[in-house]
């Protein structure tokens, strides 16, 4: 069997017909997601990507595709053609942000709620109307059963720290007591937490890392640019920012990011 020799982490946040910042379409993402089935390709989960990192190996097209923050389209359009490909996806979840109540209708199941853009996503959660634009945990439980996502924590409350407490000894404990509520919320919700944490924005320096470690998070995802090789620094996993493009897209991206020295050359050049 040919093994990978680089793995790439796609980022995605919204899958919604809403036009606006970080939104694919339904019909494009369903376009690149029939591309990666039709074309052979593994969807791996984040211990999968931690194995590989530790040198296990891997099959040869082998990607990780990861969700920031979760919102309800990530349930209403993604959820369902993930499940229709066979293919899954890893959230990274602002666990203070999801509710309680019913499980909505996602795509397939009749009327469906509506999925604000990006920046209405952002005003409704300051405006304290998150549900109406985030996940519920019913929501989560109906995708875990249907193996379309895995969960994962990407704080607790998505503030930057760093922007808000100028004391860094204050700092730390602000960080460290989110990262661990988000942690018990996981605990509490799904029975199990993992070590896989999503940087708010991408942003951390050296102390977050130490907190975050100290909190049992040894896996953390940035927005730096690149795919994962083997033995790479986990505390700093790279990923590729996703477009509003179809299958041509997709493809032409992976083919540059599965070749280590490819990626690294596009890397520069960009
Ligand atoms: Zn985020």
């Amino acid at each position: 069997m040919k093994t990978a020799r680089a793995v790439p982490v796609l980022m995605y946040h919204h899958v919604s017909p809403s036009p606006g910042l970080v939104t694919i379409t339904p019909e494009n993402f369903r376009a690149q997601m029939g591309w990666l089935a039709g074309n052979g390709y593994t969807t791996i989960g984040c211990d999968d990507l931690a194995g590989f990192i530790a040198g296990k190996p891997l099959p040869a097209k082998s990607v990780l595709l990861t969700f920031d923050d979760g919102y309800l389209d990530n349930y209403v359009y993604a959820h369902p053609i993930l499940a229709e490909f066979g293919l899954k996806a890893a959230l990274f979840v602002i666990t203070g942000r999801i509710g309680d109540g019913p499980a909505r209708a996602c795509a397939g199941e009749g009327t469906l709620p509506d999925t604000p853009a990006h920046n209405a996503c952002k005003a409704a959660v300051q405006a304290g109307r998150a549900d109406a634009v985030m996940l519920r945990w019913s929501e989560v439980d109906r995708m875990r059963a249907a193996g379309s996502f895995e969960f994962h924590s990407h704080t607790h409350n998505h503030t930057r720290w760093d922007q808000v407490e100028a004391d860094p000894d204050r700092r730390q404990l602000m960080l460290v007591d989110d990262l661990t509520r988000s942690r018990a919320t996981l605990q509490a919700r799904l029975g199990h937490v993992t070590p896989h944490l999503c940087w708010p924005q991408g942003y951390f320096d050296d102390a977050h890392i130490d907190a975050a470690q100290q909190c049992g998070f040894s896996h953390l995802y940035t927005v730096e640019r690149g795919s994962v090789l083997p033995h790479a620094d986990a505390s700093r996993i790279r990923r590729i920012v996703t477009k509003d493009r179809g299958a041509w897209w997709l493809g032409s991206r992976l083919a540059i990011y599965r070749r280590p020295w490819l990626g690294q050359l596009y890397e520069r050049r960009s």
